[in-house]
């Protein structure tokens, strides 16, 4: 096989972006679009009402018992997580979120709108995540942000295993 050289690889590229959508999906509800210089994100394309089921979360199951990679992860029972596919694993977190996170089907996931959604608008939800020592600092830019992608009972968890971190290094 020839190695591909970069404007090969560049045109290539270009024609599988056109023709298979990949971190490019669209339809008329949502669509991924680009947040700054390398962050993604999941936009409305129309207005949705409260209450209104903006995404249907479908994708990878993953047996709980086997599993130990990302934790960027949904959980759909005791014995399964979902991993979702295009477009909602670009969904990012928010402290003031737009939508949450319901148990659609068995094993789908539904985002449904908790305000009033304008067209163009980011569609986020609270992750929730539990305390531990690689979760991120959170940067939803919310004037109610609590500092960290944890559920808001973990908060003070996470500010003790940060302080802890800070001390060993
Ligand atoms: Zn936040």
């Amino acid at each position: 096989m020839t190695p591909l050289d970069k404007k090969r690889r560049k045109k290539l590229q270009a024609i599988l972006d056109k023709n298979h959508g990949y971190r490019d999906y669209h339809d008329n509800d949502v669509a991924v679009g680009k947040i700054g210089k390398y962050g993604s994100g999941v936009f409305a394309q129309r207005q949705f009402l409260p209450g209104e089921l903006v995404i249907e979360v479908h994708g990878q199951l993953l047996s709980q018992k086997n599993y130990d990679g990302s934790s960027y992860v949904m959980e759909v029972n005791k014995d399964w997580f979902l991993e979702p596919a295009i477009p909602a694993a670009f969904l990012n977190h928010s402290c003031d979120p737009n939508c949450e996170l319901v148990h659609l089907t068995k094993w789908t996931m539904g985002l449904v709108a908790i305000c009033n959604i304008e067209a163009e608008t980011q569609i986020t939800f609270d992750y929730r995540w539990t305390a531990f020592e690689g979760v991120p600092k959170c940067q939803c830019g919310s004037p109610v942000c609590r500092g960290w992608v944890v559920a808001a009972e973990d908060v003070k968890k996470m500010e003790r295993i940060a302080k802890r971190k800070k001390k060993k290094s």
